[in-house]
């Protein structure tokens, strides 16, 4: 049994990790930057490192310090939340070469999975319906449009090593597939160091539908069911619900087995997300996330289980407290991500929090690390807290959403709330009735 863990990141995740161990037993290390003195992980957790000057290239992702404030205090293991170091395999080999647990599944796995083309392949191998596409990585403009004629337009060309929406571009006609083709392998080389690029059909309406899997390293794996992350601008996530308002039981059971088995295919350990564009009735994988995600608190509202245990349970080599048959899912689930960021434009909005208050109330979780008087510094994510609420049905987390919303006060910067109230008086939020592209339709028509 761990007695010590020391959480690489901060912000409201580290405050998850904390409260997870807390319930265990099990002490807590936390790290922060000079700029993160006054942050509430630091208060929260038993420990604290300062482990460098503000930017996160010299503190939370500084893997000598991190490994140096392990030995400092004696933690034996190390989580590191989402972002950061949480998909860094170097990081992952240089923890073992020192003896210290990682939370998370093996460097071996970070690799396969951090490879868009070699990720794609494995699951494909494991049976995973994929989006069809070139086989492996394309070489030349000359190779790509053989391929793009195969499949037909439009075509995204993707960066093997992009995350985060870089390194991805839209070739509607042929036309446009040498400057598609040439700026993707440019970006890829400048933010990833690596001008692999890769083909695929674009698929024009789907739905953004993930499964989280989980397993014990051993064998055995199990999936909770998926997640909706539709709701997205430039590639990222502001709501998402589970269970998916389109996907019956029988879907979800059929998807959630051939992941499940995939991934037991591979002894996989710890939490993993399956990404998939969903279409018509089928599913085409993108990505695995081999870290917990952001979104991951609405499938513990409907499924009861706390994930961040089961991650420390399976690092310390236990097995996980469910089986398949043992989940049953209750209830529909939502959450909203509240960044510091200044409406219409987005843009980050650090600064210092003059009042704060969190809803409660029943089926209201509010996962923050903010407080009165806080300042929040420019240096890093602006997701400051996320707001999730679970009801017995959808209509019924929606009511809640609404009703949570109009008691939560962040004031003293600007925040993303107002667009959630905004978007709660849409039809189609309330259908449920939207694809991938419908939030910046939205948010063009309504805030452009
Ligand atoms: P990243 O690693 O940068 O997040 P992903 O491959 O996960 O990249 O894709 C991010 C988003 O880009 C998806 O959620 C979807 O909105 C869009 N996307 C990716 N692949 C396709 C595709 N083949 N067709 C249409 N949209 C896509």
């Amino acid at each position: 049994m761990f007695e010590k863990i020391l959480i690489a990141n901060r912000g409201e995740i580290a405050l998850r990790v904390i409260r997870a161990a807390r319930e265990m037993g099990i002490k807590t290390v936390a790290v922060h930057s000079t700029a993160d003195v006054d942050a509430m992980h630091v208060r929260m957790a038993d420990e604290s490192v300062c482990i460098g000057p503000p930017p996160g290239t010299e503190s939370y992702l500084s893997i000598p310090a991190i490994i140096a404030a392990c030995e400092i205090t004696g933690a034996q293991a190390v989580h590191p939340g989402y972002g950061f170091l949480s998909e860094n395999a170097t990081f992952v080999q240089a923890l073992e070469d020192h003896e210290i647990t990682f939370i998370g599944p093996s460097a071996a796995h970070i690799r396969i999975m951090g490879d868009k083309i070699t990720a794609k392949d494995t699951m494909k191998k494991l049976g995973v319906p994929c989006v069809p596409g070139s086989d492996g990585g394309v070489p030349d403009l000359e190779t790509a449009r053989k391929v793009c004629e195969g499949i037909g337009y439009p075509v995204i060309i993707k960066a093997t090593a992009g995350g985060g929406g870089k390194g991805m571009k839209l070739a509607q006609t042929a036309d446009d597939l040498e400057m598609a083709f040439k700026t993707a392998r440019s970006e890829g080389k400048v933010n990833f160091g690596n001008d692999e690029v890769y083909i695929e059909k674009y698929l024009g309406k789907p739905r953004h539908i993930e499964v989280q899997v989980f397993g014990d390293g051993k064998g055995t794996a199990v999936h909770l069911g998926e997640r909706d992350c539709s709701l997205q601008r430039r590639h990222q996530k502001v709501f998402e619900e589970a269970p998916g308002p389109v996907i019956t039981p029988e879907l979800r059971d059929q998807i959630g087995k051939v992941c499940a088995d995939a991934v037991a295919g591979i002894d996989y350990i710890g939490a993993g997300t399956i990404e998939f564009l969903y279409e018509d009735g089928e599913f085409f994988f993108i990505e695995m996330n081999t870290r917990l995600q952001v979104e991951h608190p609405v499938t513990e509202a409907i499924f009861g289980v706390d994930l961040v245990r089961e991650q420390i349970r399976v690092a310390e080599g236990l097995p996980m407290s469910f089986t398949q048959d043992e989940l049953e899912l209750h209830g529909h689930a939502i959450e909203i991500r509240i960044n510091a960021e200044k409406l219409p434009n987005f843009s980050p909005c650090p600064g210092k929090i003059t009042q704060y208050h969190a809803p409660g109330g029943l089926g209201v979780r509010v996962d923050s690390a903010l407080y009165d008087g806080y300042s929040i510094p420019p240096y890093y994510d602006s997701l400051i807290g996320k707001l999730i609420v679970h009801g017995r049905d959808r209509p019924e987390a929606l009511a809640r959403l609404n009703r949570a919303l109009g008691e939560l006060i962040v004031d003293g910067i600007d925040t993303t709330v107002p667009l959630f109230s905004a978007l709660l008086e849409e039809t189609a939020i309330h259908t449920g009735d939207y694809d991938i592209h419908w939030l910046e339709r939205w948010l063009d028509d309504n805030m452009g």
